[in-house]
């Protein structure tokens, strides 16, 4: 048996035609599970019960549970779902003024070892399958009882260490029969797997791209990220100029600010000189410090003035808020308190 959530409108029709069925049945289908949002077959009226018998054959609707839901001061929404298998995840969802938001989880731990990141304090057991990844979508709309219109692929896990689940959720989920999320509403961030983001510029949806880069030198990078070693920084730079000018689409690099590590004035300089000449917008982020981790976040002051020299040199860049520090929704640090709390 199947996820039902597995499945895009390609696959069902491609599933109708060699059952010898039409194949406009994948619309019907698509509609009553994304649109209806049905949860059982018998409520898809206008298909036939043969065809809804070969249908549960297959498949069945798949289901994550609710573990734990916090609510932050700021709106912000944390969920902890347990799998069919028993392993957690987490979901946040994000209010902001141009609608909601949610981050999704794309593998259960991580292996990339970032220096700072809670999530990689365990490795990666496995990759989400799509269904998991279409189902935290689904289970935090239904449960705050709201329309999301954005997603963006960075909590737990590297997106591009599980790349065709995660390209086949967005198709998902751009579906225009479906739940219609706007390409351009989808952001994928990477801590920079080079070939993969070669590949992701053929993608034929206009998502988003961003970049955890959080170093302007490989000597620092090489400190913070490990897979720097493997993909360093004038690597990562030719991939995303590559990105740029097949996509015609501006790149997100995302910068964490940690005290004494990253956030000199030199830095500032040596970014600038990094990024210039490419269609970027810089995203600094106040790092949510992690108590197994030695790391501190920088000074508000050292932040702007980080800030203001990126935009005396003319570069894109905002200074993010923080959302949802006081419920653990930075970076799996909800997720391995729960651990903690069984292990
Ligand atoms: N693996 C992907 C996506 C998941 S991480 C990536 O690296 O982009 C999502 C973002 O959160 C990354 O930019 C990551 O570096 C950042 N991050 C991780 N831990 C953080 C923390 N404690 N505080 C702030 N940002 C953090």
């Amino acid at each position: 048996m199947e996820s039902i959530y597995e499945y895009s409108e390609e696959m069902f029709k491609q599933y109708f035609v060699e059952n010898g069925e039409k194949p406009f049945r994948s619309s019907q289908v698509i509609e009553w599970i994304y649109r209806h949002r049905v949860h059982d077959f018998d409520s898809m009226t206008n298909i036939k019960k043969e065809v809804l018998a070969k249908l549960k054959e297959q498949f069945y609707f798949s289901a994550l549970e609710c573990v734990t839901h916090q609510v932050s001061s700021d709106g912000t929404q944390k969920f902890l779902f347990r799998l069919e298998d028993g392993n957690w995840i987490e979901s946040v969802l994000m209010k902001n003024n141009y609608g909601y938001s949610i981050c999704v989880t794309t593998q259960v731990g991580c292996n990339m070892g970032c220096a700072f990141c809670a999530s990689g304090l365990k490795k990666k057991k496995r990759n989400l399958k799509t269904s998991e990844m279409v189902l935290q979508l689904l289970s935090v709309s239904e449960f705050a009882k709201i329309r999301i219109s954005h997603v963006v692929i960075m909590g737990i896990g590297e997106p591009f260490d599980n790349y065709d689940n995660v390209l086949r959720f967005i198709q998902i989920i751009n579906h225009p029969l479906g739940l219609e999320i706007g390409s351009r509403h989808i952001t994928v961030s990477t801590c920079g797997l080079v070939d993969k983001i070669y590949e992701y510029s053929e993608f034929p949806l206009q998502v988003n791209l961003a970049i955890s880069l959080h170093a302007p030198t490989n000597e620092i990078r090489n400190r913070i990220m490990p897979i720097n070693q493997k993909y360093p920084l004038e690597k990562i730079m030719e991939a995303v100029g590559y990105y740029i000018e097949k996509t015609n689409r501006r790149v997100t690099i995302e910068y964490i600010l940690l005290k004494d590590i990253n956030d000199g004035k030199d830095c500032a300089d040596k970014l600038c000189d990094l990024l210039h000449g490419y269609n970027v917008y810089v995203n600094l982020i106040p790092y949510n410090e992690v108590m197994e981790k030695p790391f501190k976040r920088s000074l508000k002051q050292t932040m702007v003035e980080f800030f203001d020299i990126l935009k005396k040199r003319k570069i894109n860049v905002q200074l993010r808020r923080e959302q949802g520090g006081d419920i653990d929704a930075a970076c799996g640090q909800l997720r391995s308190k729960q651990m903690k709390k069984e292990e």
